[in-house]
C-alpha cells in the first residue's frame, strides 16, 4: 500500500488543474521539489506537475495558456489568477556536450519520466488523491537524509554535470550527506562542469551559499573537488575552507557574496585581489555586482575601523549597512545595529540630491570649464556636510569650498 498524504495547502489550490487534467483521460501528477518539501515539511511556495497529456494536448484543456518551453514539454496554464508549470512526461535521450539535451522525447509512463530526474529525493510523484509514487525509495533516502542519483550516477553526471553542483547545493539546503557511490562519481566527473554554461552554475552556487549549512555545501565542493571547475575559485581553497567554519545563514545572496569576497581577499597572497574580476567571471548581474562589491569594501572599512562611520553609513544607506554590520557575526563579532541605525537617524542628509548645491551653483561660482573639478568638489562638499563639518547650506558650502581650494579660477580675484 502506497504512502498517503493529506492535500493541503498549495496542493489543494492545484488540486483542480489535476483533475481537469485526469477528466480528460490523462494521467497528472505533482512532482520533483514541491514533492520533496513537502514530504521534508519544509515551505512549499510553487508545484511541479507532470503529465501523460502532451503539450498541444494541455492547451486544448486549459483556456488560458502560456508556451513557456513547449519544446521542452512545458506549458504554462492560468488557472484562477495562479500560473501552473505543467511537463509532459519525457525522457531526454540525447545528450550533447554533456550539457542537457536540446531536444526531448515524450513518453506515456511516470516512471520514464521520474527515470530522467537527478536524485530519488526529486523522482518522487503524488497523485491527486494524495498517493505517493515513489520507485526509486526516495522516501528512504528523505528520511536518513541522503542525496542519491537515480540510477548509474555516473551516466546521470555524464549526461547532465550541473546535476553535480544541484548535489552539492541540497546538501546545502536541506543539511543531507551525499551517498558515497554519488560522491565518488561526482569527483570522477567534476572536470565536466567545465561545459555548463556559468549561468547555470550561478544558480546552483547561490542557492548553496544563502542555504542554511552553506558550510556543508561547500565541504562537499571541496571534496569532490568540483571548486576547481567553477570559475576564478581553483586557486581559493583556503579561503573556501575558512567558510566551511561558519555556521551563521546569509540572508541575501549579495551578502554572501560579499562575505565570499573578504575572505577570498583575506586569504589572497598576493594581495591583488580583483573582486569585480571574480564576480564578473561568475556573471553576475550588474546590480548584484555593484551591491555585493560595496557591502565588501563596507565590511573591510567596518573591521579594520571596528565601526562604520557617517559616510559609509550615509553611502550604504540603511539597508545594506546593517547587511554589512550584520555580517560581523560570521566573524564571531558581535554586530552593532544599534549603533548604525543612531548614525543613520543621525545623518544630517539622507541622499545625495539632499546636497544644498548643485552643479549649477558651481558652475555660477566661476569661469572655469565644467570638468572633473566638479564632480570633486561636489563629493568634498558632501563629505563635509554627512561629518557634519558644515552645514547643509549653499553659500556655507561654497564659502568652504573656496576656501579648501576646490573651485578652482577664482585665486586671482
Ligand atoms: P528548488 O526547490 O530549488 O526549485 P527543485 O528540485 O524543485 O529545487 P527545479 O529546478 O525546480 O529544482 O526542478 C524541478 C524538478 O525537475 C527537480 O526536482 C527534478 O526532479 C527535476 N530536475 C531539475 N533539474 C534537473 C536536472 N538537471 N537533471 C535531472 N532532473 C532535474
Ligand atoms: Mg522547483
Amino acid at each position: 500500500m502506497n504512502k498517503k498524504l493529506k492535500i493541503d495547502g498549495i496542493f489543494a489550490e492545484a488540486l483542480p488543474v489535476l483533475n481537469q487534467i485526469v477528466e480528460a483521460g490523462f494521467e497528472a501528477y505533482f512532482v520533483g521539489g514541491s514533492v520533496r518539501d513537502r514530504l521534508l515539511n519544509l515551505e512549499v511556495n510553487d508545484v511541479d506537475i507532470a503529465t501523460s497529456a502532451q503539450p498541444h494536448e494541455i492547451k486544448e484543456i486549459f483556456t488560458r495558456t502560456v508556451d513557456v518551453g513547449i519544446e521542452h514539454g512545458t506549458v504554462m496554464v492560468l488557472v484562477e489568477g495562479v500560473s501552473y508549470e505543467i511537463t509532459t512526461f519525457r525522457t531526454e535521450s540525447t545528450y550533447k556536450d554533456f550539457r542537457r539535451p536540446d531536444s526531448v522525447t515524450f513518453v506515456r509512463s511516470l516512471e520514464e519520466d521520474l527515470k530522467r530526474r537527478d536524485f530519488t529525493m526529486n523522482a518522487i510523484a503524488m497523485d491527486a488523491e494524495g498517493y505517493i509514487i515513489d520507485p526509486f525509495a526516495g522516501i528512504k533516502d528523505l528520511n536518513a537524509g541522503i542525496i542519491r542519483a537515480v540510477g548509474n550516477p555516473h551516466e546521470r553526471f555524464r549526461e547532465d554535470a550541473l546535476r553535480m553542483m544541484r548535489a552539492v547545493r541540497f546538501s546545502a539546503q536541506l543539511d543531507f550527506e551525499i551517498e558515497a557511490e554519488t560522491q565518488v562519481s561526482i569527483k570522477e566527473n567534476a572536470p565536466l562542469l567545465e561545459k555548463i554554461a556559468v549561468e547555470r552554475i550561478q544558480v546552483e552556487f547561490e542557492k548553496l551559499l544563502t542555504g542554511t549549512w552553506h558550510a556543508n555545501g561547500l565541504a562537499a565542493m571541496i571534496q569532490t573537488r568540483l571548486y576547481l571547475y567553477c570559475p576564478e575559485l581553483a586557486n581559493k581553497k583556503a579561503a573556501l575552507v575558512s567558510l566551511i567554519q561558519d555556521e551563521n545563514k546569509f540572508e541575501h545572496v549579495r551578502q554572501a557574496w560579499a562575505f565570499l569576497l573578504y575572505k577570498i581577499d583575506e586569504y589572497d597572497p598576493t594581495d591583488s585581489f580583483n573582486a569585480r574580476k571574480f564576480l564578473k567571471a561568475w556573471k553576475l548581474s550588474n546590480k548584484l555586482m555593484d551591491q555585493a562589491v560595496m557591502i565588501f569594501n563596507a565590511l573591510k572599512q567596518r573591521v579594520t575601523n571596528k565601526i562604520l562611520d557617517e559616510w559609509e553609513v550615509f553611502c550604504l544607506g540603511k539597508e545594506f549597512a546593517l547587511e554589512t554590520e550584520s555580517l560581523v557575526q560570521h566573524l564571531e563579532e558581535p554586530p552593532a545595529f544599534d549603533k548604525v541605525v543612531n548614525i543613520y537617524e543621525h545623518l544630517p542628509i539622507k541622499e545625495k540630491d539632499a546636497l544644498a548645491l548643485t552643479g549649477y551653483d558651481l558652475m555660477n561660482a566661476t569661469a572655469t570649464k565644467p570638468g572633473r573639478w566638479m564632480s570633486e568638489a561636489m563629493e568634498a562638499a558632501l563629505q563635509a556636510v554627512v561629518y557634519a563639518e558644515i552645514q547643509n547650506d549653499k553659500e556655507e558650502i561654497l564659502t568652504w569650498l573656496i576656501e579648501k581650494n576646490l573651485i578652482p579660477g577664482l585665486n586671482d580675484e
